[in-house]
């Protein structure tokens, strides 16, 4: 088992690495046990591949952003979409509370801003917000080819110190780029992250997307071939928070990281890999899931814009 072997040697030399701290703002996240580690890689021609802890299931938290930004790329089409958010990196902090200056759009749909915009464009023809988090969570589920749930404690815990997203959405709400009523839509987005997932799910669904939208193992078209591009593109320039530079150039695969230490990477016609270890730098990204994604990329050769 030479892939197996070599995931698990990974995760023997990064773990003595405890720095960092798991995220402290949503006391139910605070709570997790740090120590859990896992990696997995899933193949576009469905393999998948594990080590660790790749079945415990945690919180999809902000990795949950491009696959809800591809769901209402799907759904209403390029134009609506892009006019009410825009692709540039922001290079702020996710939370940041910042709209672009000129359009009053939010800068791209990995910062808070554009998600939460995001989430209230999912769904074909107006649907209600239990509706909205049906198709999310649905939605979801086709990329990993799994039926996944909500956490209910995590949404609740994040609902209860939401004043951030909610000043982020009441804001979005004045420039008329959210045109309903705001707490609805930032309940909506943090079921949205409060979507439960374990690593080897993750692999599953950026495989589907390193495999052009098509799920491998369901065979699935979850979302068209353009919106995929899209997605991956922002992806590699949005994805890392505000280390989002560093990122591309040290590791350089389209990625996305959440707050529960999940961390996934995209690599088109190739492979789809996760991790998830607690602790975050101080962006907000996993600590041992950088480190790791830094050695698979290098032993590997994976950097996109290496010629092979
Ligand atoms: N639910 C989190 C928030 O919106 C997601 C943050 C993240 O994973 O970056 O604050």
């Amino acid at each position: 088992p030479i892939i197996p072997d070599y995931l698990a040697e990974a995760l023997g030399d990064v773990e003595p690495d405890t720095s960092g701290e798991p995220a402290a703002y949503i006391p139910e996240l605070a709570a997790a046990d740090p120590e859990r580690l896992a990696a997995a890689f899933a193949t576009v021609d469905g393999r998948v591949y594990g080590a660790g802890d790749v079945d415990v299931p945690f919180t999809i938290q902000s990795i949950s952003k491009p696959f809800a930004y591809a769901l209402a790329l799907a759904d209403r089409g390029f134009d609506p979409v892009l006019a009410k958010v825009g692709v540039e990196p922001s290079g702020e902090a996710f939370n940041e509370i910042s709209l672009e200056s000129g359009t009053g759009r939010p800068l791209n749909p990995m910062i808070n801003a554009g998600a939460i915009t995001v989430h209230s464009l999912v769904g074909a023809g107006n649907p209600g917000p239990a509706e909205r988090v049906e198709r999310v969570v649905h939605g979801l589920s086709a990329f990993a080819d799994r039926r996944l749930a909500v956490d209910e404690e995590v949404c609740a815990s994040e609902m209860e110190h939401a004043h951030r997203n909610l000043a982020i959405a009441h804001m979005l709400r004045s420039h008329d780029v959210l045109t309903e009523d705001a707490r609805g839509v930032v309940d909506g987005y943090t079921r949205q992250c409060s979507v439960l997932v374990t690593t080897r799910d993750l692999a599953m669904m950026a495989a589907t997307l390193a495999n052009h939208g098509v799920n491998p193992l369901s065979g699935e078209q979850v979302v068209p071939k353009p919106v995929v591009r899209q997605v991956l593109s922002v992806m590699f320039s949005c994805g890392m928070y505000d280390a989002a530079g560093d990122w591309a150039t040290q590791v350089g695969i389209p990625a996305k990281s959440g707050v529960a230490g999940g961390l996934i990477g995209a690599l088109p016609g190739r492979i789809g890999i996760a991790t998830f270890s607690p602790r975050l730098d101080r962006h907000g990204n996993s600590v041992r899931g950088v480190s790791l994604f830094e050695r698979f990329s290098s032993d590997m050769g994976l950097h996109v814009m290496e010629v092979p």
